[in-house]
């Protein structure tokens, strides 16, 4: 067994209290996502955060810097040579809602930090307050071993992933020149299996153009006897809508047979329908329909595939109908937020096997899983970035929900894992 191996694990031991506290603390500082909640001291949470990482005086250099009127960012830098590594996270969280503050454990509530029966509660312990914290705490073990990585790393930290607002948090990181071609997302991914590929998503809406008629013509724009094809006296337009669904649908059902990931489920390709929205009055047909959604596609899918997918599947229902021939349906991609491009790193990428060996230094077998939901990942993947998810936590343990919570061991694992990870960079 490697020398270095029992001494993280000594030192971890040694440092439980303090790695443990500065989790318990970080979740103490309320950092719900400005734009989805209330929050009264937004800067507060980094601006601890900032102090604390100057303290342990074992970064080059911490950055702390607003982005927008209510966000901001942090970033921990490690100088070195040759290519620079990042670590991204986020420390914002989603607002616990009334209904869950009722229900939330008393003992233990959202932002008490509290340690019961060898977990750590609050909102964002999960997400991803122990992803955040762990690479930060495996940077304390490698100084207090003496260790320094040899490349440049940066540590970074935005408050509007939760959002989905990669221009306050990750476009700003970038912009403010902690570019990496490598990067590992620390989001919680199933207590520390590496994820080299992520679902895209994109958001859309169809518009469609129909003909608003009398309730009582409906029979001629059914059977327009006496109208020429192209002159019915109207044309239903949630009807129209109907015929785009299904076409989608169809595309839906194909994609989920035949687009394939070798770490994703049959059927990860999804196309989701969220409002049909028509406006009209009670005693005519409908004359306008907007029907908004998403699609989640499979890694194996490029984004421009993904698109042209879509936007074929729309045209095709459009091709058999005389009426949408003349009267195109507007499909609006992307819709409400930037599109995230899939990820879909190679399993046999370097860091994935450094990752699997830090996993087999601590006697565990690597495993390796797609993730569902997109994150951050996927917009440094569009800024042409590698990026590899890896960090404690899990759904399960109340992500977004009631009584979050980190396992400590599980917590105190990553810091292990990440430590060893590092001493190799
Ligand atoms: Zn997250």
């Amino acid at each position: 067994m490697e020398y270095i191996i029992d001494r993280i694990r000594e030192c971890v031991d040694k440092n439980r209290k303090e790695y443990i506290g500065f989790l318990s603390e970080y979740i103490q500082k309320d950092s719900t996502n400005p734009a989805l909640g209330e929050n009264k001291a937004p800067f507060a949470c980094h601006l601890w955060m900032q102090k604390k990482l100057e303290e342990y005086g074992i970064f080059d250099k911490v950055d702390f810097w607003k982005s927008g009127n209510d966000f901001s960012n942090v970033a921990a830098v490690s100088e070195g040579e040759g290519e620079p590594l990042l670590f991204a996270g986020h420390t914002d969280t989603v607002p616990v809602t009334e209904l869950q503050k009722a229900e939330w454990r008393e003992d233990a509530g959202p932002w008490s930090g509290a340690v019961k029966e060898g977990k750590i509660y609050g909102r964002g312990a999960s997400d991803m307050k122990a992803g955040c914290a762990a690479p930060l705490m495996a940077m304390h073990v490698l100084h207090k071993l003496g260790v320094k990585p040899k490349r440049p790393l940066y540590f970074t930290y935005v408050m509007s992933e939760e959002n989905g607002g990669r221009e306050f948090g990750v476009d700003s990181i970038i912009e403010r020149g902690y570019f990496a071609k490598e990067c590992i997302v620390m989001e919680p991914s199933n207590n520390l299996a590496i994820v080299p590929a992520i679902q895209g998503e994109f958001y859309f809406t169809i518009e469609v153009q129909g003909l608003s008629y009398h309730i009582a013509s409906r029979h001629h724009t059914l059977y327009p006897h006496g109208y020429h094809v192209k002159n019915v006296p109207g044309k239903n337009a949630i009807e129209l809508a109907i015929e785009l669904i299904g076409e989608l649908q169809k595309l839906e059902k194909e994609l989920g047979q035949y687009a394939n990931h070798p770490l994703t489920e049959w059927g990860s390709t999804t196309i989701n329908f969220s409002g049909i929205e028509s406006k009209g009055i009670f005693s005519a047909g409908a004359e306008k329909c907007k029907i908004t959604g998403s699609m989640l596609y499979n890694p194996s899918i490029s984004q421009e595939e993904a698109f042209a997918y879509f936007k074929g599947a729309v045209n095709r229902a459009a091709e058999r109908s005389f009426w949408l021939k003349e009267h195109p349906p507007v499909v609006t991609i992307p819709y409400l937020l930037s599109a995230k491009p899939p990820v879909n790193v190679e399993m046999e990428h370097p860091l994935c096997r450094q990752l699997a060996e830090a996993a087999r230094a601590f006697g565990r077998e690597p495993v390796y899983e797609s993730c569902l939901s997109t994150s951050d990942a996927n917009y440094l993947q569009d800024h042409g970035i590698a990026a590899i998810t890896m960090g404690p936590g899990a759904n399960e343990y109340g992500v977004h929900g009631v009584n979050e919570y980190v396992p400590v061991e599980v917590y105190l694992e990553s810091i292990a894992r990440y430590a060893y990870f590092l001493s190799k960079q």
